[in-house]
């Protein structure tokens, strides 16, 4: 099995992920290892450093202030899906390769975790957008625009994390195998072994295909 995951997060008018970008929001879909949908999980996190949602973030996404005012903090939030995950499911869940559109959702993770001592909950991760690229030629497509190419049906509203992750589960299902063989090569920060070579972050392009 693998999982699908999408983040919101606090964010202003400058796109970009900043290390002060929090998650406000987390979606998963739990994929069985021929990617279909065996559970969904969805929930609001409390930001902590910048507690006050900006106007830009709220209008982009749609996520209220007191949504997330009475919401539990990352470290809650990660133990509530575990124990859910431990009650339906026998693998460990911090082998459990993930996946998700572009890089940000693991960056973020990865900052937010760090920020607070807790530890990266899940497997190994690979980027479908760069699955996406290699597959179908196309670079720079974001997600939509994917799901179209692919015939997909785009379910509920964007940058809503549980949504987001649904529509990118879909496009997911098309890599399954490969997603189910991620290893620490997939990982955005890996450092390759190849000298002269620098790891390559990729940053998150606007949709051009
Ligand atoms: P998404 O999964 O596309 O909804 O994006 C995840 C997060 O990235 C959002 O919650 C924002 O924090 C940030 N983000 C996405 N699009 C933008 C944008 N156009 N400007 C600034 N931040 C953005
Ligand atoms: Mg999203």
């Amino acid at each position: 099995m693998y999982l699908v995951n999408d983040l919101e997060a606090t964010c202003f008018e400058q796109h970009g992920v900043k290390d002060k970008n929090e998650i406000i929001e987390i979606g998963i879909v739990v994929c069985d290892k021929g990617g279909l949908p065996v559970m969904q999980f969805q929930s609001f996190v409390k930001p902590t450093i910048n507690p006050r949602l900006s106007r830009f973030c709220k209008k982009l996404t749609g996520i209220k202030q007191d949504w997330v005012d009475l919401a539990d903090p990352l470290d809650t939030v990660l133990n509530n899906f575990q124990s859910l995950f431990k009650s339906k499911f026998t693998a460990p869940l911090n082998e459990v390769p993930w996946t998700s559109y572009g890089t940000m959702d693991f960056l973020c993770l990865k900052n937010d975790c760090e920020r607070r001592s807790l530890p990266l909950p899940f497997g190994h991760y690979v980027d479908l957008k760069k699955l996406f690229a290699a597959y179908s030629g196309f670079r720079n497509c974001g997600m939509l625009d994917c799901l179209k190419i692919e015939g997909l049906e785009i379910e509920g509203d964007s940058h809503r994390a549980l949504s987001d992750a649904i529509n990118a589960s879909k496009v997911a299902k098309i890599f399954a195998p490969r997603i189910m063989a991620a290893t620490i090569e997939d990982s955005p920060l890996h450092l390759p072994s190849v000298p002269g070579q620098v790891p390559v972050v990729r940053p998150d392009h606007t949709n051009d295909c």
